[in-house]
């Protein structure tokens, strides 16, 4: 719910000194959301002072964080020298197209970027309405003959009059990019990620901020960061989420022949990666003789702890031997992601299977185990009538 819209004639333009600081505000604020204000501006001093700091605020039910959170942080990131850079991470993107309508009310104006998927920002009519949009994407920008003509014009985007400075997009939506993109012929998503390198506030979905691989792959570096996460209570479930990896027999399969026909180029990175997947199908093969039924589709076996440790070396992957593996498929992910270099590589699938797979089992081994208690290591078979079985690790 908005707050009250009438507006203080002894204080027209609802400037607000709340810690010190100077914050104009949309509306009239209600006392709570001076309160929310006022706490998240002290939060911010006290990182500032501590070098981090931690809040967890929640709104009563007649405000709400859109509104309160992003006049807030942005006051004060900007009444700061070096201006750290403010990730807002909402759960869905209609959450974040309803805090960037808040964010228009206020009078506030930094570089701004939203990330988002391909799938929302691609202007690539040819293949924009794709199954494996990623994949072809990245397929288009290896060939450097045909290419994607977008690409090349996604500075055009960028630099478009209506997203600078005073421009009518200046606060701008995944929406009103798609507009410029199609207007201008280039590419949003590309434009997108380069305005995030440049933003002061960088709205997201929550996986941008917690899932490794999805920072890593849109280079968000939230080191010194201000992180602001819209309805907090999500955040458990979806750092479960980012912190586990389902991988099924298939993709196994597709990721163990690529391997297979790179190790004539390259053994010594892909040959111990082939025979680690050759080691994961056949411990899964054998296990799947033992799975506990679950409900009419699904048999499943779980580990966890040394049980865990236990079922990994089975499939070949110690402790001992991890670091090694670890270097090997990090020069695996690092040779499929860089597409200048035009050396063989896995495909795009692949390497995610690959990444999100070390990025699970690092869990397990990182500090000598120390979490390994946290995490649990499943197989799981699901039958399908129409489909026959999956299987899934
Ligand atoms: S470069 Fe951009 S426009 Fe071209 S295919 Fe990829 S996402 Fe779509």
């Amino acid at each position: 719910m908005e707050a009250s819209t009438h507006q203080n004639p002894e204080n027209p333009r609802n400037v607000y000194h709340i810690g010190g600081i100077p914050v104009e505000f949309p509306y009239k604020p209600y006392g709570s959301q001076l309160a929310f204000m006022g706490r998240v501006i002290s939060t911010l001093d006290r990182a500032q002072k501590e070098g981090h700091c931690h809040a967890l605020l929640e709104s009563p039910t007649e405000t709400s964080t859109p509104e309160t959170a992003p006049p807030a942080t942005n006051t004060m990131s900007q009444s700061k020298k070096s201006v750290p850079t403010i990730y807002y991470a909402s759960r869905t993107h209609s959450q974040i197209t309803q805090v960037i309508r808040e964010y228009r009310k206020t009078t506030y104006r930094a570089p701004m970027a939203v990330l988002a998927s391909r799938k929302h920002y691609c202007t690539n009519e040819k293949i924009r309405n794709g199954d494996n949009l990623d994949e072809e994407c990245k397929l288009l920008l290896e060939n450097k003959e045909a290419g994607c003509p977008q690409f090349k014009n996604a500075h055009r985007v960028k630099s478009h009059p209506s997203l600078q400075k005073g421009g009518c997009h200046e606060a701008h939506d995944i929406e009103d990019l798609v507009k410029i993109g199609k207007t201008v012929k280039g590419c949003s998503y590309f434009a997108a990620r380069s305005l995030a390198g440049d933003a002061h506030i960088v709205f997201c979905p929550y996986s941008y901020i917690t899932n490794p691989i999805i920072r890593r792959a849109m280079e968000i570096d939230i080191k010194g960061a201000i992180l602001v996460l819209d309805e907090a209570h999500n955040i458990e479930d979806i750092s479960r989420e980012a912190g586990s990896v389902d991988v099924d027999e298939d993709a196994l399969h597709k990721l163990q022949m690529e391997l297979g026909q790179l190790c004539g180029g390259d053994a010594l990175t892909y040959q111990p990666l082939y025979e680690m997947v050759q080691d994961v199908l056949s411990w899964m093969e054998r296990r799947k003789g033992a799975l506990e039924k679950r409900d009419f589709q699904r048999y499943v076996s779980c580990w966890t702890g040394d049980k865990a440790l236990k079922e990994l070396q089975e499939a070949s992957i110690s402790q001992q031997c991890f670091p090694i593996l670890q270097e090997c498929a990090a020069k695996a992910i690092k040779a499929a992601s860089d597409t200048e270099s035009g050396l063989a590589h896995l495909s795009g699938m692949s390497a995610v299977a690959l990444e999100g797979l070390f990025c699970s089992l690092n869990y397990f081994f990182q500090k000598n185990g120390l979490h390994i208690n946290d995490f649990q290591l499943a197989v799981q078979c699901i039958f399908k009538k129409d489909t026959g079985e999956i299987s899934r690790c």
